[in-house]
């Protein structure tokens, strides 16, 4: 029995057509499944609403967005407000993808802002760390980290900690079929856990990085790994459900 609740997120990223979404959760409401795990999936921001709609009548699905602005409104051309998303209903952002943050130079300042956004408005935060393969190699995996927590969750307010969720993501493993080990992952989140200086204890902390249906079993029965961010097996439904289905027998 796990001492937090699993949760399986899916990060569709730039990915999915009204049609496959709607083939999406046409297999998941077959598939009658009967979750004993969170499962959430975050859609590009365009259909975050006929998400909603569509998870709505399947009932098991949460869903959020994958990045959001660090203000609430204004002159941001292109940018998604936090507060528009609670407005929306959403239930979580993402904040820190390496995507994010390698593609468009997004710090650790900038995300600490963004952090704040969203805790500002009550969304649950998925603040992502993780270090690059030049990183691991030079030993510096664990500076990296830590200073992506300190910077990006500085000036957290106490009664906003319970909102924010880590997601452990080496960077080279993300879409790369390198899946780190689970003794790997599992090292790395208990430091995550140990540097957490709110919440610790019930913080989820998901690992993200090349999950499969294949390989999610091992690296859920850690002690400190709290379920899975999923980039590519979360678009298909038959292997998300696989996901959840491993999460609901842990
Ligand atoms: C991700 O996008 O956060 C991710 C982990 O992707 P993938 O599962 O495809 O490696």
């Amino acid at each position: 029995m796990k001492a937090r609740e699993i949760h399986i997120v899916g990060n569709w990223k730039m990915n999915q057509t009204l049609h496959e979404i709607s083939n999406f959760f046409i297999e998941m409401t077959k598939m009658k499944m009967e979750l004993k795990c969170k499962a959430w999936i975050a859609p590009q921001a365009l259909h975050i609403a006929i998400l909603k709609e569509m998870a709505f009548t399947t009932g098991a699905i949460q869903v959020g967005a994958q990045n959001c602005s660090h203000t609430d409104s204004g002159a941001f051309t292109g940018e998604t407000s936090p507060a528009a998303l609670a407005d929306m209903g959403v239930e979580f952002v993402l904040v820190g993808h390496s995507e994010r943050r390698t593609i468009f130079n997004e710090g650790n300042e900038i995300l600490n802002q963004k952090v704040l956004a969203a805790l500002k408005n009550n969304l649950k935060v998925i603040y992502c760390v993780g270090e690059t393969l030049s990183e691991r190699e030079s030993n510096t995996t664990f500076s990296v980290i830590e200073e992506q927590l300190k910077v990006g969750l500085q000036n957290v307010p106490a009664d906003k900690a319970h909102l924010v969720m880590i997601a452990y993501e080496p960077v080279w493993a993300i879409g790369t079929g390198k899946v780190a080990t689970a003794e790997q992952a599992e090292e790395v989140h208990a430091f995550i856990r140990g540097k957490l200086t709110q919440n610790s204890e019930h913080a989820i902390i998901l690992y993200g990085g090349s999950v499969k249906p294949d390989n999610i079993d091992t690296l859920l029965r850690k002690e400190n790994i709290d379920g899975a961010l999923v980039g590519g097996a979360s678009l298909k439904a038959s292997d998300f459900r696989a996901l959840c289905s491993s999460a609901s027998v842990i």
